[in-house]
């Protein structure tokens, strides 16, 4: 039976670690898997970013160099505008050719092509110094074929042409057709390296970090610009540069350090978050772990807790502060009968609770729950009921209940089952009971035979004497000398028989030494034991009602205890003959009002002992303080007359009176010390 839901210890641990685990390395995967993709992601975003910039590069260079074109086409045009004569051309035609270094040689022909001047650069050997002009003419004559057509400006394909130093050089000429009224008078040529070209046609800030060439179809490189090669990834660019009579392609290679790992903040973010993002993994897994450890620990804790609960044969109960129970251990459950589902989150009237004592629990709880009065430590006694509606008795101990943080949640209670123990306190105090009657019985038999053994021998010796002077007078003696002295024998025997009976007179009157002033409290307190005892046994209750400055009184203490002790095991043993519903004993004591049923100026003290049980009857009222009179089975018959004796003897009353509405009350008074002398009480007055 468990009584509380104990976070419960898995039973396919095994399973669910293994859960764990695969949830944790599919996670493991997961946060890889995006780690890499975001990398990767970001390495292309970077590369294709790379790759737009330098296409918008190679859109630029080509642009660049076309308008150079057209500049030259008119720089070219201006060179032979007018008409211009032979020596006119060639200084202007030299100055053009030191601007523009990318012309190798400007030449001016007739119509037949036939050159009427040349100037080469000055900035390097002629071109064609070394194979001489002839090899180029048929590219020569086809672009100007073309310019003819076109009646505009045309280019040749580009060639090769070897140089003196043993090297080389790629070339293509412009032709322009040039016309005068409406005549073609003749072509300007000019020859253009491409690699010059590449050089200062382009913006330099193209060519600082790429390489930008003229290639073939095939890729094969005509000339080339740029800076050298950096990192092993190469981005290639391509374009066409769309001339009158030749398409070059223009090809912009960038070159990056591929290996690099971090090519660019974004990726360098994105591989910093990632090593972030494991870091944390591990610090989680870290974690992980300890609290698993954590968990066993408190799974054990746990285990520990609940087989010491369960072998505990002390019951355990916890309440809220509002008075829920929020726990109970399987002892209390075995004790009351009922389940745990039965008790948990139950409030007020628990259900172990006898429905007669219901409204005291409901107080007490109240007090207790308000926290003013602490529980006291040695625990104390009450009364619950089983589920079969049993009652026994228990001892409960009771502790604030303090949580981790040091606040007080409830309240914890331990108890035990006090039958047992009760039980055994009854054995004995019915057998102690039994002794002191046996004892009394004994005395009360022991002063009989020695009263009939002392008053036999002077009640013998009387009828004796009586007899023998019966028969002196029946004879007719007149020996009255004879006579007188039976008579005055008979005197003697008959003092002797009165000082026998005033013996046991002054034996019992030797008590009044004895008296000494009493709180009415004390006397109370010393027959409570013994009272509550029989009233737990009968489930009487007691109702206590002292008046508040009471007085001392003058009394035989142990006397006056086993008045009180007499009365109200009578009242207790009437209710229980007849079965009285809630049997309550109420025992009373006030001041005795001025005149009530004492008069003379000495002040009495009442103590009333009443209960709700069937009354006394009138057949037995007659005889109520007859000694030996007794309706129990057990009983002797003497508590009461005994009880008026003691009473009187203190010049008090005893007396009795019916109850509301059922029951008796008995009552009497005992001298307030130091009083003045009192007049006896009149019995007749109750
Ligand atoms: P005992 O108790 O030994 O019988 P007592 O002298 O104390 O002797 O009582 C005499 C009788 O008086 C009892 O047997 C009982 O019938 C009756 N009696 C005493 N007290 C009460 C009471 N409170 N209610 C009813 N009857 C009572």
């Amino acid at each position: 039976m468990s009584a509380i839901a104990l976070p419960r210890i898995p039973v396919p641990r095994r399973l669910s670690a293994y859960l764990r685990w695969f949830l944790w390395v599919l996670l493991i995967a997961l946060v890889a898997a995006v780690l890499v993709t975001l990398v990767w992601l970001a390495g292309r975003y970077e590369a294709s970013q790379v790759q737009r910039r330098l296409e918008r590069d190679t859109g630029d260079a080509v642009s660049d160099i076309r308008s150079a074109f057209t500049r030259n086409v008119q720089s070219l045009q201006a060179l032979h505008s007018g008409a211009p004569r032979q020596d006119g051309w060639r200084p202007q035609a030299q100055a053009l050719l030191r601007e523009h270094r990318e012309w190798m040689r400007l030449e001016w022909r007739d119509q037949s092509l036939a050159s009427l001047d040349a100037v080469d650069t000055p900035y390097r050997s002629p071109v064609f110094g070394r194979f001489g002009r002839g090899n180029a003419q048929a590219d020569v004559a086809l672009a100007c074929a073309n310019a003819r057509r076109v009646s505009g400006p045309a280019y040749s394909s580009s060639y090769f042409v070897s140089q003196v130093d043993g090297l080389g050089l790629e070339v293509m000429e412009l032709c322009l057709p040039l016309v005068s009224g409406g005549q073609l008078t003749g072509y300007a040529l000019a020859t253009y390296s491409l690699g010059e070209i590449l050089a200062g046609l382009v913006g330099p800030q193209l060519t600082r970090s790429q390489e930008v060439s003229f290639t073939e179809a095939d890729g094969t490189r005509l000339a080339m610009h740029g800076s050298s090669r950096r990192g092993t990834r190469v981005f290639t660019a391509q374009q066409l540069l769309d001339l009158p009579g030749n398409t070059l392609v223009l090809r912009m290679d960038s070159w990056r350090g591929a290996p690099d790992l971090f090519p660019n903040v974004l990726t360098a973010l994105v591989t910093a978050m990632s090593i972030a993002l494991v870091t944390v993994l591990v610090m989680l897994g870290k974690d992980m772990r300890r609290r698993l450890r954590a968990e066993h620990d408190l799974a054990d804790a746990l285990a520990f807790r609940k087989a010491m609960e369960d072998s505990l044969v002390t019951g355990l109960r916890a309440r809220d502060l509002q008075g829920r129970i929020t726990y109970v251990n399987p002892a209390f459950c075995e004790m009351v009968g009922f389940a745990p589902e039965e008790l948990l989150g139950h409030s007020t009237p628990a259900p172990y609770w006898p429905p007669e004592l219901a409204d005291d629990y409901r107080k007490r709880q109240d007090i207790r729950l308000t926290g003013q009065h602490a529980p006291p430590r040695e625990g104390f006694e009450s009364v619950f009921m089983r589920k079969d509606g049993s009652r026994f008795p228990v001892l409960i101990i009771e502790a604030p209940l303090i949580n981790a943080l040091g606040t007080q949640t409830g309240w914890m209670s331990a108890f035990l089952d006090i039958s047992e123990q009760r039980r055994i306190e009854e054995l004995s105090r019915a057998s102690q009971e039994r002794l002191q009657a046996t004892a009394r019985l004994a005395t009360v038999g022991e002063m009989a035979s020695l009263l009939s053994h002392e008053l036999n021998q002077p009640l013998a010796a009387i009828s004796g004497y009586a007899t023998g002077s019966l028969n002196l007078l029946r004879g007719g003696s007149h020996a009255l000398t004879d006579i007188e002295l039976a008579m005055r024998r008979i005197a003697e025997q008959a003092e002797r028989a009165g000082k026998v009976i005033k013996s046991v007179h002054d034996f019992v009157r030797r008590r009044d030494q004895e008296r000494e002033p009493v709180a009415p409290q004390a006397l109370l307190d010393a027959i409570m034991p013994l009272v509550s005892l029989q009233a737990r046994k009968l489930r009487v209750r007691i109702q206590v009602t002292l008046q508040d400055d009471l007085p001392q009184v003058l009394c035989d203490r142990t006397m006056v205890e086993q008045v009180l002790l007499n009365l109200a095991r009578n009242a207790m043993q009437a209710m229980d003959q007849a079965g009285a519903n809630d049997p309550t004993l109420g025992i009373q004591v006030r001041r005795a009002g001025d005149g009530e049923r004492h008069t003379g100026a000495k002040a009495w003290v009442e103590f009333s002992v009443k209960d709700c049980g069937p009354g006394i009857p009138a057949a037995v009222e007659q005889r109520l303080f007859t000694p030996f009179y007794t309706t129990k089975a057990e009983g002797m018959g003497l508590g009461l007359s005994l009880c008026r004796t003691v009473v009187e003897q203190h010049g008090g009353f005893l007396g009795f009176g019916p109850n509301h509405p059922s029951g008796t009350i008995f009552r009497f008074t005992l001298p307030v010390d130091p009083g003045p002398q009192a007049t006896p009480p009149d019995a007749a007055s109750l």
